[in-house]
C-alpha cells in the first residue's frame, strides 16, 4: 500500500479512480490524460517481415490482445492467445437473458431480464472518433446502430427534490437554459458587463439570448406558448373541437437551483468523446468480441491463467496454469 502511495503507476492510478469515483470518472481521467484520445488509425494495418519461424504469445483474449494476434499472424508470426476466462472479447462482453455468471468474490447473477434485452458488462459506447473499431466490425460484419446518448425524455429523479417526483431531462434543460439567459441578459441590460462586452456584442447577445432560452420581449423566462413548444404542454395542441393547447409550467427557478439537477447532467455527457453520433453494435458490445474471437479462435488457448513471464537471452517463456486439464496443470510456451 506504501508503494502505491508513493508512486502509482498509471494503471494504479486509474483503478483507484475507478474504485473511489466509479467507471465514468476512470474514462473521464482517461481521457484527460490522453489514454481515450482521438484514435489514430487511418488505414488497415500492413505489418511484415515476421523473421522465419518467430513466435509471440499474447497475453490476453481482450480486443486488444485479438487485434495484435490478428495482424500479427497476417504479418507471418506463429501466434499464441492465453487466455484466463472461457471465452474471448475481455471487458467488450454482453449478458444476455438467461445467461448467469459467477463474480470474482462466487456471488451467482442470473439475468433474468426480459428476452432480447441484454446488459454490456463493460463497454457500451463506440466515439465517432473510434476509427480502427469500426473498420474490424466492417471486416468481420458486425451490424452497427447508433447509440442514444442523450434521451431528453429520459426522468431525473432526486428524493429529496420535488416531493420525490421524477423530473423529465428535456424540461430541466429547458428551464435551466431560460433562467439563465435571463439573469444574462438582466445583468446585460443593467450594464453589469458594460466593461467586457461592447454595444454591438451587447446587441448581439441580448438577440442570442432571446432566442436561445426562449425568453419574452422582456428577456424573461415565462411559460407561454413560445416555452410549451420546446419543454412541452399540459394540454397538447390538437385539431378541430379538442381543447386550446395549454403550456406547461416551468419548475420554479431556486426550486431548480436547489436540486443540483441542472448542473449534474453536463458533467459527462458533452465531453467531446461524448458527442453524438457514437454507435453500438447490434446485441450488444459482445458482438464485437464475439466476431474477433471467431476469426482468431485457433490462436487462442482457453482457461489458461498466465502466472509466470521468464525473459532471457534465449528468449521469452510464458507459464500459465490450465484449467482445462483436470488437475489444472501448470504449463509454459
Ligand atoms: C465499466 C467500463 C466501461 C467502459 N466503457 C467504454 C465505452 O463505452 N467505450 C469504450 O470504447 N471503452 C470503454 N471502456 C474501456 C474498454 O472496455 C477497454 O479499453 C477495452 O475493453 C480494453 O481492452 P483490452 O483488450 O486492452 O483489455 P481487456 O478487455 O480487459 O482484456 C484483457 C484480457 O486479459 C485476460 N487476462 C487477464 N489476466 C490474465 C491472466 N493472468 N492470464 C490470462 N489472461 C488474463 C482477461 O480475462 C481479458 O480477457 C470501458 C471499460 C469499463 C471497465
Amino acid at each position: 500500500m506504501n508503494d502505491l502511495l508513493q508512486s502509482p503507476t498509471r494503471r494504479q492510478l486509474l483503478s483507484m479512480i475507478g474504485k473511489t469515483a466509479g467507471a465514468t470518472a476512470m474514462y473521464q481521467a482517461m481521457t484527460t490524460l490522453g489514454f481515450a484520445s482521438e484514435s489514430s488509425f487511418k488505414e488497415e494495418m500492413n505489418l511484415k517481415g515476421a523473421p522465419a519461424g518467430a513466435s509471440i504469445v499474447i497475453l490476453g483474449a481482450g480486443l486488444g490482445g485479438l487485434t495484435a494476434a490478428y495482424e500479427l499472424r497476417k504479418a507471418g508470426y506463429k501466434v499464441t492467445v492465453l487466455e484466463y476466462q472461457n471465452r474471448g472479447g475481455g471487458r467488450s462482453w454482453t449478458l444476455n437473458s438467461g445467461d448467469k455468471y459467477t463474480e470474482l468474490g462466487g456471488a451467482e447473477v442470473t439475468c433474468d431480464f426480459e428476452k432480447g434485452n441484454y446488459f454490456n458488462g463493460g463497454p457500451w459506447r463506440l466515439p465517432i472518433h473510434h476509427y480502427a473499431v469500426f473498420h474490424y466490425c466492417k471486416k468481420f460484419g458486425v451490424a452497427l446502430q447508433p447509440f442514444i446518448q442523450n434521451n431528453d425524455r429520459a426522468y431525473l429523479h432526486r428524493t429529496n427534490h420535488f416531493n420525490g417526483a421524477p423530473q423529465r431531462l428535456g424540461e430541466v434543460q429547458n428551464d435551466i437554459r431560460g433562467y439563465v439567459s435571463e439573469l444574462l441578459s438582466k445583468a446585460v441590460n443593467k450594464g453589469s458587463l458594460d466593461s467586457t462586452v461592447n454595444k454591438e456584442d451587447k446587441e448581439k447577445l441580448l438577440e442570442g439570448l432571446k432566442g436561445w432560452g426562449v425568453l419574452d420581449t422582456n428577456y424573461r423566462y415565462v411559460k407561454s406558448h413560445e416555452t410549451g413548444k420546446h419543454r412541452g404542454y399540459s394540454v397538447y395542441p390538437g385539431g378541430g373541437l379538442m381543447p386550446d393547447a395549454k403550456p406547461s409550467t416551468p419548475i420554479p427557478m431556486n426550486k431548480l437551483l436547489d436540486s443540483g439537477m441542472w448542473s449534474d447532467i453536463y458533467s459527462n455527457y458533452t465531453v467531446h468523446v461524448h458527442q453524438p453520433t457514437m454507435f453500438q453494435p447490434v446485441g450488444g458490445m459482445g458482438k464485437i468480441g464475439d466476431a474477433f474471437t471467431r476469426e482468431c479462435r485457433e490462436m487462442i488457448i482457453f482457461n489458461a491463467k498466465v502466472t509466470n513471464i521468464n525473459q532471457d537471452e534465449t528468449g521469452v517463456t510464458v507459464d500459465y496454469v490450465d484449467s482445462n486439464s483436470p488437475d489444472g496443470a501448470a504449463k509454459t510456451v
